[in-house]
């Protein structure tokens, strides 16, 4: 079924009788020619691009709960490109101009909104850093605009300037950039991916890997064996125990993240805004209540949900910046598990293992990568050979000591 306008007006004139399932709800095979684990946004956007870029056929997505249980459909919805070093930067822009056309690509409205974000400044050795951050961005193809206080105070009067401590100098705005619906996104690829005939299959966890003289042939699975010629991981935060199934040990600890929404406001926050002298990001969804997050709770854990220092900490960030949210009540929080990779940045790989392959190490800047992910990932499947936006992102650079460290923290994931 393609979702329209006139469909809409149809079926509402209907009692909208005629609406079919999104995607199928298929017995698993016993035999596909790819596998892919985990059925987040990076699996369901892998499996789509296989099937329409590469028109392979035959693909099935494992999930071991549902669509849109995992990080896709936990985290703060921020889509942006707007990177530092080469081997980030036109990964980031490949998502970026990927996430401009999604919703006509796949027939669905992930409420991609391009309201901008602005990352404030405090200090001037800070605004040079973030000068030299824009012009990187541009060089890249990105958009990027230094603004000083004033045009700040006029972007988002409600702001803290004078704030003793962090006073606001300005920020570094990337127009492009914005929000989309998470879980939207995860039902957006998994429709498509259905209609060119991949097979979603839930409730169906990987417990195993069939490896015969170093070649994974299949997956043992809670709903039985599945052969195939190629098996791809990309589980986010279950990466290292999913990977430990096949005696692959990685550069990457899992630990809790935390996002928080407040009761519905008038809108009142024009894009995304993050504090630069602490880690706090804050939008208002369509809805319009505040969506924010912080810091990692800085401790390994494979629990979805985390505690209450970091609830007061992220609170005291919000406070510093905007002391006007002290007066929202916030109705709900939540925590997801992050592949937090040793310098921040994702892999996305062969294995040691023939015809295993691996995408994880995300930390919390997954969900904006979801379409150049699952577009990189697809052509190093289909082609062996990685794609050259993704090249970077190889397993050995932890080896080569060629680490992608954009935050500069070194080898620290609860740093980063
Ligand atoms: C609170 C929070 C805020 C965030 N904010 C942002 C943000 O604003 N911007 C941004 O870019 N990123 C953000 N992120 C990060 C982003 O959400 C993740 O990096 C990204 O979603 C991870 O990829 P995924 O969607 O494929 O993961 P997931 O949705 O977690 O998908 C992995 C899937 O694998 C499945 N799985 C695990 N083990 C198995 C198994 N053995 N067999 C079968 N299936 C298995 C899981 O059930 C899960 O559904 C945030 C994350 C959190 C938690």
């Amino acid at each position: 079924m393609r979702y329209s306008a006139a469909k809409i007006f149809w079926q509402g004139l209907t009692g909208n009788r005629g609406w079919t399932p999104a995607w199928r709800d298929p017995e698993p095979q016993r035999e596909y020619d790819i596998v892919i684990v985990g059925g987040g946004g990076h699996g369901l956007a892998t499996a789509y691009y296989l099937a329409k870029k590469y028109g392979l056929r035959k693909i099935a997505v494992l999930e071991k709960g549902w669509i849109g249980g995992g990080n896709v459909g936990r985290n703060t919805t921020i889509i942006r490109s707007n990177y530092l070093l080469p081997g980030n930067e036109p990964f980031y822009e490949l998502s970026m101009k990927l996430w401009e056309g999604l919703e006509q690509e796949l027939n669905f409205n992930t409420m991609v909104s391009q309201r901008g974000i602005v990352n404030l400044y405090h200090t001037d050795s800070q605004r040079d850093s973030y000068a030299r951050r824009g012009n990187a961005m541009r060089l890249a193809g990105a958009d990027a605009v230094l603004l000083g206080q004033s045009e700040i105070r006029q972007l988002c009067p409600f702001l803290d300037f004078d704030n003793a401590r962090f006073p606001i100098k300005g920020g570094l705005l990337q127009k492009r950039a914005g929000t989309a619906r998470h879980d939207g996104v995860a039902w957006g690829y998994a429709r498509a991916a259905d209609q060119l005939g991949v097979d979603i299959i839930q409730n169906c966890e990987v417990e195993g890997f069939q490896i015969e003289n170093g070649v994974c042939r299949g997956v043992d699975t809670a709903r039985g064996p599945i052969r195939a010629r190629k098996i791809a991981v990309c589980v986010a935060g279950s990466s290292s125990r999913v990977m430990q199934l096949a005696g692959l040990r990685l550069p990457i600890e899992s630990h809790v993240l935390q996002a928080f929404v407040t009761e519905g406001l008038k809108p009142l926050i024009p894009g995304v805004i993050t504090f630069g002298a602490g880690h706090f990001y804050i939008s208002q969804s369509d809805k319009g209540g505040l969506v924010f997050g912080g810091d990692l709770d800085g401790y390994n854990s494979y629990a979805q949900r985390g505690n209450l220092a970091v609830v007061e900490d992220v609170c005291e960030s919000g406070m510093a910046v905007m002391p006007m949210i002290g007066r929202a009540r916030m109705l709900r929080s939540w925590g997801g598990v992050m592949d937090m990779s040793m310098d921040g940045s994702p892999i996305i790989d062969k294995t040691p293992i023939e015809g295993l392959f691996f995408n994880g190490g995300w930390c919390y800047s997954g969900f904006k990568a979801t379409p150049a992910s699952g577009l990189c990932y697809a052509h190093l499947i289909a082609s062996g050979e990685s794609h050259p936006t993704a090249a970077a992102y190889r397993l050995d650079r932890y080896r080569r000591g060629a680490l992608i460290d954009e935050v500069g923290t070194g080898a620290q994931p609860n740093l980063h």
